[in-house]
């Protein structure tokens, strides 16, 4: 099946359909209590979640402890943040204190870090409620959660589906209304591509505009945390409190945030120059997202932005370069997983060498994919090869960075597709990483030049029914015009639909045909 036939019931007061901003307000009124709407999520978990597979791991008793102790505050008069009492889903690439961190990994099996992540923290600070940890492709490396060594995650507009990835479970969680706020990581479009496909919203920040610290680094040069949630708004609130500069993060940026609500609750694009970046479009791309990005865009003329034609030609070169680059970082950054100091540990049996038991180790802890990005990084970084591979890449990656700085003269936001395509099947590119890469073709350049980009939910395609993303990009530390757009584009086309897309997804109930492992 692939086009949604029967509409959600969106029982009025279901605190599982309401926005984040909606919450927050009920609960600060005492219309409802931060434990009611978190009991409401964790019911809804149960009831969804073996056919989706968005979570790894659920820790209802401390989400019900934190949700206890925002409703102790509010009885108190303390004051409340924005979100406080809303419940989140936290991609499991973060460290939380206790908390299983696998990075969907078995190597990390049975890792609890001792500390928070400075993104967990402000979380925390914020008062909202962490529900638990979502699936991810092993070490964020992937298009489809299907690298994870947990098995994959469902897409909840059809379950035999991809929900993007690596940060499909964050994606799924919301779409199928198991948290109303997520967070998840973009090294090459990790949010972006997962939003895409389910329907929903995902921000990559400005590089150092979120703090890495307490994130299991895949490619420090590239990887930015960042906020995802079913609404532009709700998006933009939940960005504000973890965006900011961090001393223990050396790339986090020391400038003021930008003010990415006022922009998300303005969604004014008059006089906006939006550039159509000429290369990320034609041969390769679906019709039905093409016909999709072509509408919004003639939606955005219709509110008083100016369309204008950019051209970045070295883009296409960004894919390659980003595969020279991302293992290579990784190679160097997967290093430290050796039986160690971290989680598994095979063939220690007394007798077998320190060498020994890491190669066993590493041997089965991680997965194909990992060990063929580990072994094309080092290669690449080898001596002989150095300026070969790694060196090209990083001259390749300046050119990109001139591309966008060319086009941001001409210029305010840069939108494309978010992806070629709308979610394919289970299975269907899995033992083909070049099928696969190609799935970031419009989201790694942004990466590499480290601004800001978003994805935003433009309809369904008419192809197959499938949700379709359009891709806003917008210069380092301007951040807020991304929501400028979105929001634009929210508002046009929630008067079109009459409501969010997602009221029109079915219900996940039915079993996936591909079976979720345990
Ligand atoms: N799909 C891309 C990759 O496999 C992006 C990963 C990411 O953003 N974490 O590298």
């Amino acid at each position: 099946m692939s086009a949604p036939t029967t509409p959600a019931a969106t029982a009025t007061g279901d605190p599982t359909r309401r926005t984040a901003v909606d919450l927050a307000a009920a609960i600060a009124a005492g219309e409802t209590s931060a434990v009611e709407v978190t009991r409401a999520h964790l019911d809804r978990i149960e009831a969804v979640d073996e056919a989706v597979h968005a979570f790894l791991h659920v820790d209802g008793e401390r989400a019900l402890a934190s949700a206890a102790e925002v409703d102790r505050r509010r009885a108190d008069g303390e004051p409340l943040g924005p979100l406080a009492g809303v419940p989140l889903a936290l991609k499991d690439v973060l460290t939380y204190a206790g908390a299983p961190t696998t990075c969907g990994s078995k190597i990390l099996e049975g890792w609890r870090p001792p500390y928070n992540a400075t993104v967990t923290q402000r979380l925390l600070d914020a008062g909202i409620v962490i529900l638990g940890k979502t699936n991810l492709d092993e070490f964020a490396m992937g298009s489809s959660t299907e690298n994870s060594a947990y098995g994959p995650t469902h897409n909840p507009w059809d379950l035999d589906r991809i929900p993007g990835g690596s940060g499909g479970g964050s994606a799924a969680a919301l779409a199928a209304f198991e948290a109303p706020l997520a967070i998840g990581t973009d090294t090459g479009g990790s949010i972006r591509q997962p939003a895409a496909v389910t329907g929903t919203v995902g921000v990559k920040p400005t590089y150092g505009g979120t703090s890495r610290y307490g994130l299991v680094a895949l490619a420090s040069s590239l990887d930015q945390p960042g906020p995802c949630a079913r609404s532009v708004l709700d998006t933009a609130l939940l960005h504000a409190v973890i965006a900011g500069h961090d001393p223990r993060d050396s790339t986090s940026i020391d400038a003021p945030v930008p003010d990415v609500v006022a922009a998300a609750r303005s969604g004014d694009v008059a006089g906006l120059r939006v550039g159509v970046v000429r290369e990320l479009g034609g041969e390769g791309y679906a019709p039905g997202v093409e016909q999709r990005f072509r509408e919004s865009v003639d939606l955005l003329a219709a509110a008083g932005a100016e369309i204008v034609e950019v051209s970045c030609p070295h883009f296409r070169y960004a894919l390659p370069a980003y595969y020279l680059i991302l293992p290579s970082e990784a190679s160097s950054n997967l290093a430290k997983f050796d039986a160690m100091r971290f989680g598994l540990r095979v063939g220690d049996d007394g007798v077998a060498s320190a060498e020994q038991v890491m190669a066993a180790t590493r041997e089965a802890g991680f997965g194909a994919e990992v060990k063929r990005r580990i072994i094309l990084g080092t290669y690449a970084l080898s001596s002989g090869y150095y300026d070969a591979y790694y060196g090209q890449a990083q001259k390749v990656r300046t050119l990109v960075i001139r591309d966008f700085e060319n086009a941001f003269a001409a210029a305010d936001v840069l939108v494309s597709p978010t992806t070629p395509t709308t979610a394919f099947r289970l299975g269907e590119r899995v033992d083909d990483p070049l099928a696969m890469y190609a799935n970031d073709l419009c989201t790694i350049p942004s990466n590499l030049a480290g601004n800001a980009s978003a994805s935003f939910p433009v309809g369904l395609s008419p192809d197959d029914g499938l949700p379709v993303g359009l891709q806003v990009i917008a210069p380092p530390l301007a951040d807020d015009r991304l929501y400028r757009v979105g929001a634009a584009l929210e508002r046009a086309l929630g008067e079109q639909w009459g409501g969010p897309l997602l009221d029109r997804i079915p219900e996940p109930t039915a079993r996936p045909s591909v079976e979720v492992q345990a």
